[in-house]
């Protein structure tokens, strides 16, 4: 029998959002209410999700309500009160996470399928990126469950020892742009500590994040332990923010929610926060390695149009030294022209669409302001139409939304620094290319921004690289140092700094963030 091609799985997927709530599925904004309740929320607003890939009308998200987010955080709050995993040995919560990365991996090409369409990546993305990152995100949290140490000492007869336990119910708020992973960035050591976690996904990306709480629940997670909730930021993510009985509010997504999140917590309980919040990364290269550039080239393209620049880590200021720029610049040309939009269900794509028409005019509208700022445009800058020879996989609706949403990768060059898409994030295939003269200026143009997530490098001084180390405004620093750099994945915890965010959420040092630590000293 012939294997159905990508769209024709696509328009055999029931897309339905509905929250999660203590092990079963319920309809958005009802949660467990009363029937009395029900008839005064059900006609709170939906909100229509249009495939990026064709603008057809993929399914609607409810709005969403207090009373499902109050339900959702009982029954978190009772999941984690009695025990049912908060009390389990770390190697009992370990087995059963261990097998939640077998159901992934088992249920790996519907979930790369639910985030080609919600996101407009492609499938080959999906399915060679998001969904093997996501299962090591999950394995990292498993490898450190049981390795939590404490600090101890003595004094004559006194002795104090530290003891850490899960810090109750965690509220996760996360963004659009990889949702599974980014969902399981907050589930996985969340629930390795013990928590329990209510999940709010965006209203722009709905369909992996309850099918992951399901399968944790098939995996032997305690119905109770792993909530969803949908809806907007407004109504579902700010009951979330300030609900009093959230112990650790863990977001992921722009700065400007990110400071919400701040005064949310303030203004609530004093919750404890973790921001991963948005960058506008430096790739700089200097001119001791010209023998390299077309391999440096394919980094600098890599890192500025991955995942169509959706993506907060994104290399979107390349900073060149003068002596290789008009090779170096040449090189990345060609090679970003290679990359053509193209429809995400496509096997062989490796550029899709945007995630939705508002953010697609928001990227065009970034491309004018550098046009009428003084850059040169030197590649792409038009939106434009892919060929969907066999039709839409929703429904198309009859109003104004486009046949999806390509815009072409984009490359400004004499980029002023102090300009606005050298400054604020695009999040989007736009490059700024910006020349340097040697070190000091390198590094301050690098600094001059209000991000610190990721900076990277290339260079072969290890003396330069150790520099770069201390004096960049990152939590994270990649430097490409030879000609055939070795890409193993030590993959240490980072921080982001300044206003990218605040506090670690991978390997033993993020779960350390999902817990609380009490000192116990005994004068016996
Ligand atoms: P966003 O801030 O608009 O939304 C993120 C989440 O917050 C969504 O679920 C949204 O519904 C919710 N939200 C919005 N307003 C809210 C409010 N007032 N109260 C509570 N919740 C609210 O961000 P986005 O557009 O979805 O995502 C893109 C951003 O995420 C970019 O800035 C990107 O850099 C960032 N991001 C950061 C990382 C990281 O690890 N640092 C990873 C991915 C994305």
């Amino acid at each position: 029998m012939k294997t159905p091609s990508w769209l024709e799985r696509a328009r055999d997927t029931r897309l339905q959002v509905r929250d999660f709530i203590n092990g079963h599925y319920v309809e958005c904004g009802l949660g467990n209410t009363s029937d009395d309740d029900k008839a005064l929320i059900s006609d709170s607003a939906s909100i229509n999700k249009y495939s990026p890939r064709d603008g057809s009308l993929l399914y609607q998200v409810d709005a969403g309500t207090v009373e499902s987010v109050d339900n959702a955080v009982q029954s978190a709050r009772d999941a984690f009160n009695d025990g049912r995993w908060s009390g389990l040995l770390s190697s009992q919560r370990k087995a059963v996470l261990q097998q939640l990365v077998t159901l992934i991996e088992a249920n790996h090409e519907e979930l790369a399928l639910l985030e080609c369409l919600d996101v407009g990546k492609p499938i080959s993305t999906a399915l060679h990126l998001d969904i093997p990152v996501a299962m090591s995100m999950l394995n990292s949290a498993i490898e450190h469950t049981d390795k939590i140490q404490s600090p101890a000492g003595s004094d004559g007869g006194t002795v104090a020892y530290g003891v850490r336990e899960p810090v109750g119910v965690v509220g996760a708020i996360i963004g659009w742009n990889f949702p599974l992973v980014l969902a399981v960035v907050k589930a996985a050591p969340a629930l390795a500590m013990g928590n329990s976690l209510v999940l709010k996904p965006s209203e722009f990306s709905s369909l992996s994040a309850g099918r992951l709480a399901e399968l944790a629940v098939e995996a032997g997670v305690p119905a109770g332990v792993f909530n969803v909730v949908h809806g907007s930021g407004a109504i579902v993510g700010d009951a979330l923010a300030k609900h009093p009985d959230i112990d650790l509010l863990s977001f992921t997504g722009s700065t400007v929610t990110g400071k919400q999140m701040m005064i949310a917590a303030g203004q609530s309980n004093m919750k404890r926060l973790l921001l991963e919040c948005g960058g506008k990364s430096p790739f700089i290269v200097f001119d001791d390695c010209p023998d390299n550039l077309d391999m440096i080239a394919g980094f600098v393209v890599q890192q500025a149009f991955l995942n169509q620049g959706e993506n907060c880590k994104a290399g979107s200021r390349l900073l060149v030294q003068e002596g290789i720029k008009e090779k170096l610049l040449a090189k990345v040309i060609e090679q970003a022209a290679q990359l053509k939009p193209q429809d995400p269900l496509d096997p062989n794509a490796g550029f899709g669409a945007l995630i939705n028409e508002g953010h697609f005019n928001k990227v065009l509208a970034y491309i004018e302001k550098g046009k009428e700022q003084g850059a040169t445009l030197v590649l792409g800058g038009n939106a434009v139409e892919v060929d969907l020879a066999e039709g839409c996989i929703g429904s198309k609706p009859d109003n104004s939304q486009r046949s999806g949403y390509y815009i072409e990768p984009t490359i400004f060059d004499h980029v002023d620094p102090n300009s606005t898409i050298a400054q604020e994030e695009i999040f989007g295939p736009v490059l700024s290319v910006i020349t340097f003269k040697d070190d000091d200026e390198a590094i301050a143009i690098a600094n001059n921004s209000c991000f610190g997530l990721q900076a990277y490098a290339a260079t072969q001084s290890v003396a330069r690289a150790q520099r770069l180390g201390r004096d960049l405004k990152a939590g994270n620093l990649m430097v490409i140092a030879s000609s055939t750099p070795n890409m193993g994945n030590v993959s240490l915890p980072s921080e982001p700094q300044q206003q990218s965010g605040m506090g670690a959420e991978m390997g033993l040092a993020g779960l350390l963030s999902y817990s609380v630590s009490t000192v116990v000293d005994i004068h016996a």
